[in-house]
């Protein structure tokens, strides 16, 4: 028996997700220490301390389950962003918060459209329910909205991904660019905005998608408690939503999607402004360092509003794989239809100083 084929043609269709190397995994194979990961666009400063503290509190009653409704958190997001709770969804990531979208609205046979390049969950989670992803041709490696609204429109989407900034390439949409896609795209047609490395945008790039949720019933805003928060080992994620799209998000969700430590860390972290300040700080320098490096290098590099940067290599898995040799793990991006780019999470001074150093070594070699 070929289990395979139990699945439906739509699943086995899948290519899964590939995550960042795990330290632990390359430790293992290559018998070295001393590995600097900058896969997977984690907080180099770990998360605040306010939510080490919540959480040491949680574990005291973790035989219970959590709040299913996530009530404490919800009113803490509610008091942060002034949206009620009813209009909220609550998830194990934002992941979840993508997968949700696509569950409550897309049947078989549906539509959505992303850009090329966008991160790959909106591919998956379209598949994983038998819908038809269309993937629109980027400009610059931006979204090109002017097309993802036509293409929509002409297509008959229900659904349109919208990654701000863009998860690998960094690319940035600006408020005046995003409102004119909303106002141009009907109004039956939803748009996840995924603003997942919101919190690291600089001060001038910064606009407020919640206040445009009056005007746009259909724009659902997805965000995280995995990067500026520092939390992603614990897989806590939130969407804004009108009342019924929530409602429906609601209804395919696991009744108890987010665990009580993530539930009391996610309301700690976010009383902690201070930790988040920091961490975008880091993060500045930490752009700059390794852009100059790149430059230095004559490297180009896609300018990144992230907590990452892609940059041109030429052979991006042979690079990869010399950078996992001298304990560096970057994240390849082959599979984003970019096999000549690797992308680079920003860490602390000394992280990049190791990748930069191994980086170099690498373009020595090829010389
Ligand atoms: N959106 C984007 C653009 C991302 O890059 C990521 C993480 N790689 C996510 C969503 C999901 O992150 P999480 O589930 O940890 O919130």
């Amino acid at each position: 028996m070929n289990y395979s084929e139990l699945a439906p043609p739509y699943i086995r269709a899948i290519a899964p997700y590939q995550p960042g190397k795990p330290i632990a995994e390359l430790e293992r194979e290559l018998g070295i220490s001393g590995i600097v990961k900058l896969a997977s666009n984690e907080n180099p400063l770990g998360c605040s301390p306010l939510a080490t503290a919540a959480m040491l509190e949680a574990i005291k009653t973790i035989a219970l389950y959590p709040d299913g409704n996530g009530f404490e958190l919800k009113d803490a997001l509610s008091k942060r962003y002034g949206v009620a709770h009813e209009r909220m969804v609550l998830g194990n990531g934002s992941n979840d918060m993508l997968e949700l979208a696509a569950r409550a609205f897309l049947a078989p046979g549906d539509k959505a459209v992303y850009s090329d390049h966008a991160f790959a969950v909106y591919p998956l989670a379209t598949q994983a329910v038998g819908a038809t992803g269309i993937s629109v041709p980027a400009i610059n490696y931006g979204h090109d909205l002017k097309a993802m609204c036509q293409a929509a429109i002409e297509r008959k989407a229900k659904l349109v991904f919208v990654a701000n900034p863009n998860n690998p390439t960094g690319t940035f949409l600006t408020a005046a660019a995003l409102l004119e896609f909303m106002r141009a795209l009907p109004s039956n047609i939803l748009v996840v905005l995924d603003e997942a490395y919101n919190e690291y945008l600089p001060a001038e790039c910064c606009y407020d998608s919640v206040s445009w949720m009056k005007e746009f019933p259909n724009l659902i805003i997805s965000r995280t408690f995995s990067k500026a928060y520092g939390l992603a080992g614990l897989r806590v994620g939130y969407a804004f939503a009108d009342v019924q799209v929530a409602d429906m998000m609601n209804r395919v969700r696991q009744p108890f999607n987010v665990n009580s430590v993530a539930q009391a860390a996610a309301v700690a972290a976010l009383q902690d402004a201070e930790f988040v300040r920091q961490t975008n700080e880091l993060n500045g320098r930490g752009m700059v360092q390794i852009t100059q490096g790149l430059s230095e290098l004559g490297l180009e590099y896609i300018p990144s509003f992230g907590n990452f940067i892609a940059f041109k290599i030429g052979d991006g898995m042979k690079a990869y794989r010399r950078l996992l040799e001298l304990g560096v793990i970057v994240r390849p991006v082959a599979g984003y239809d970019m096999p000549e780019y690797l992308r680079v999470s920003i860490g602390t001074q000394q992280e990049n100083e190791k990748f930069l150093t191994a980086l170099q070594q690498v373009m020595n070699e090829k010389h």
